[in-house]
């Protein structure tokens, strides 16, 4: 949909649901972030080709090309690259982009079976037609290159943070625009790029750490995250303590490596975003901590845990995988498990789940395993829980 310069509409209409006549975003004293993804639509391989599949606008295509391609752009900060940029062919896959009248993804967000299909606004006068561009009284170029940075975040498979669950009730623009996502990174984002109720020319740190966070990349820096101003989140860091990392997700320490990051980078993880540490990837020279694998032995567990067979499934990980899991020095007594007094993963005796605190289960005759007597029972995790926690 066309719209006028009068009814400041923000830019990029997805699916072209105007907001209503005259709304003006209110100035948001929020000071978190992140992005909204359709996780099953990211790209899976980090190389995404672009091609025009209209002639000429050489000079048009130039800033898009330079916007996406620079310092500004989401390949930046995540390991995503936008290459090629020439002319479409009936087989070209990756970012098929026509010149046109509006700014906009058609056919979803993220890969779409191999492409995603973008037409941008190379008209006379866009400045004057897109929102953002109206309220930042940008220039012609500087309208096509800031509202391109937010069409490609649709390709790489972003919705709209104003569609999230958690947008604010004083955020009421776009409600309804564009696909949904499947996955709140991070928290509500009052200045991302992807957000109607913001007026920005340039990707928030939000929108940094969430473009990491869907795709991996270069290490953040030691300690990025806060939680005044930057609550991480998943596989995002480094963090220092458990408040540095955003809602559901936890700071796990010395796992850095894991991300090619330094193994002395502490990364915000939620359940289930810890990639296998791989076989044998504790040892007694760096033995592991609680959560952590492959083990062989106790040895390669830090003091106070154990190597516990074939838990690997408690991560998505191999069900052959062993973990170092918390325990307890001494065998605490027969029935020392109570429901009044539950006991934590790596306790026992137990004599049913209740007597096991949440997300641990009561597993029969595994005692020898802690170095408890026979036919003693000990709580360990239950599947989908997080023993990072
Ligand atoms: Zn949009």
């Amino acid at each position: 949909m066309r719209v006028t310069f009068s009814m400041l509409v923000l830019l990029a209409a997805c699916d072209a649901e105007a907001p209503p006549d005259g709304e003006v975003p209110e100035a948001i004293d929020y000071d978190q972030f992140m992005l909204y993804g359709l996780a099953s639509n990211y790209w899976s391989d980090s190389e995404i080709p672009v091609c025009w599949e209209t002639s000429g606008d050489a000079t048009e295509k130039g800033w898009v090309e330079d916007e996406l391609t620079g310092p500004r752009s989401w390949s930046n900060f995540a390991d995503v690259s936008f290459t090629g940029w020439g002319d479409c062919t009936s087989s070209s896959v990756g970012i098929r982009i026509s010149a046109g009248t509006s700014m906009v993804v058609t056919g979803g967000l993220g890969d779409q079976g191999g492409t995603s299909t973008m037409e941008l606004d190379f008209s006379a006068t866009p400045q004057n037609t897109w929102t953002t561009c109206v309220a930042n009284s940008l220039s012609r170029e500087d309208c096509i290159r800031a509202v391109s940075l937010h069409e490609f975040g649709h390709s790489l498979g972003f919705a709209h943070e104003q569609r999230r669950n958690d947008t604010p009730t004083s955020c009421t623009t776009g409600l309804n625009s564009g696909s949904q996502g499947d996955t709140e990174i991070g928290d509500w984002d009052a200045d991302s790029v992807m957000n109607y109720c913001a007026v920005s020319t340039e990707l928030s740190l939000g929108d940094e750490l969430g473009v990491l966070s869907a795709y991996g990349g270069p290490f953040p820096g030691w300690s990025p995250c806060s939680d005044s101003t930057y609550p991480c989140p998943s596989k995002v860091g480094d963090c220092d303590v458990e408040s540095d990392c955003a809602d559901g997700t936890t700071c796990v320490h010395d796992v850095g490596d894991l991300f090619g990051w330094s193994s002395a980078a502490d990364v915000c993880l939620a359940d289930g975003d810890m990639p296998f540490p791989g076989w044998a990837y504790c040892t007694p020279a760096s033995p592991c901590t609680t959560g952590l694998g492959d083990c062989d032995s106790d040895a390669d567990c830090a003091a106070g845990t154990i190597c516990l067979n074939d838990v690997g499934a408690e991560h998505g990980w191999s069900s052959l995988a062993d973990l170092c899991v918390q325990t307890v020095a001494t065998f605490p007594g027969w029935s020392a498990c109570s429901a009044a007094s539950p006991c934590p993963a790596g306790s026992g005796d137990c004599d049913s789940d209740a007597e096991c605190e949440a997300g641990t289960r009561c597993a029969d005759d595994i005692g020898p395993t802690f170095g408890f007597p026979d036919l003693s029972d000990v709580c360990v995790p239950d599947p989908g829980y997080s023993i990072f926690k």
